[in-house]
């Protein structure tokens, strides 16, 4: 039951031309039905995914678009489907609010693969409802996509995990990061300052790649063994996780030679639309048996995974918190990669 009326209002996209100067527009809200879970927002974070988009360079977006998807609130109404959460518990949305629930994906726990996904904003509901973001008053999402957050966690460090942290805590643990492994992590940003805490904390021996002294130093305090490119680490890393998102740039081949026997590439960064991998040619993987995957944000048994992870080894991101009102210097930190790491918005519209 509704225990108050929220208003939905966010900081909308209006114009893509100035795409940092964010209007606070109000929306209308899906249909509330039994799965769902409707949450007031106190803390969203800022992720690349919602520069790409105010950008349009992942394609032209709906307008007006609120963007936001590391979002932490209070529940204020559970439909009558809804198992493990009650109003007014903290709870956190990532990057998807939806899925089909019927697939195999969806069936075996992998509902972040599900090709009827509903992505947290610029995406449709089924009932034709704009999907609205974060950087906003309140939002409504299906139970499988909303997370309960534990009490040791503090909201601004929780919502960053949300979508940064699932993002490389996934891929980590579906490729067997941990104790007597050793994993490469590339690039410092977001992303990757979460690989290297979750790389560290999961027991692995942990590589981190990065051309920037400052960020080498960071890379040591966020639990780094080695940082370096040194020739020697050939045919040494167990698992590669690449959060970099420029990839035409990326040293691929190189990477690949420093993988150790059947060792794995997995890249998490999306670049914009017209950037590709760069070419690689048969002799690249086969001579260590090697393999180049991808990996999509991660499910709600991981994320609830992560987050015992995170409260149990007091696993803290490094964060710059601004109101939401001043997401447009969030942005462009974001976008001049200044931010260390991650800035979180929080509530100043209620
Ligand atoms: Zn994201
Ligand atoms: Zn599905």
């Amino acid at each position: 039951m509704a225990t108050q009326e929220l208003e939905f209002k966010g900081y909308a996209l209006v114009d893509p031309k100035n795409f940092t100067d964010l209007k606070v527009t109000a929306f209308k809200p899906k249909t509330f039905q039994a799965d769902d879970v409707e949450i007031s927002i106190t803390h969203c974070g800022v992720c690349g995914s919602d520069l790409h988009t105010l950008k349009q360079g992942w394609g032209e977006s709906h307008l007006p678009l609120v963007v936001g998807h590391e979002i932490v609130g209070k529940a204020t109404r559970v439909g009558d489907n809804v198992k493990d959460i009650k109003v007014g518990d903290r709870v956190g949305v990532g990057a998807k609010i939806g899925s089909c629930m019927k697939c195999r994906q969806c069936k075996g726990e992998y509902e972040n693969y599900c090709a009827k996904g509903i992505s947290t904003y610029n995406s449709e509901y089924p009932d034709g409802v704009v999907t609205q973001g974060g950087y906003s008053t309140a939002i409504r999402a299906h139970q499988q996509f909303v997370f309960p957050i534990p009490d040791a966690l503090e909201s601004r460090h929780a919502a960053p995990m949300l979508c940064g942290g699932l993002t490389v805590y996934s891929p980590l643990v579906t490729n067997g990061a941990g104790p007597g492994k050793k994993v490469g992590i590339i690039g410092i940003g977001g992303l990757g300052h979460f690989a290297l805490l979750f790389a560290k904390a999961l027991g692995a021996e942990v590589y981190a790649f990065t051309h920037s002294p400052r960020k080498m130093e960071d890379a040591k305090k966020l639990g780094a063994d080695h940082v370096d490119f040194a020739k020697e680490h050939a045919g040494m890393l167990d698992l590669i996780v690449s959060t970099m998102d420029a990839t035409p740039q990326l040293p691929l081949k190189e990477f690949l030679t420093m993988l150790y026997v059947h060792g794995r590439f997995v890249t998490v960064g999306l670049p914009d639309a017209d950037e590709h991998l760069p070419t690689l040619h048969a002799f690249d993987l086969v001579p260590n048996g090697c393999f180049i995957g991808g990996s999509a944000i991660g499910s709600k048994k991981e994320c609830v995974a992560m987050l015992a992870l995170a409260a149990e080894k007091g696993i803290k991101p490094w964060i710059e918190e601004l109101p939401m009102k001043d997401a447009k210097k969030a942005l462009e930190g974001l976008g001049d990669n200044k931010v260390k790491y991650r800035y979180v918005l929080s509530q100043d519209l209620v």
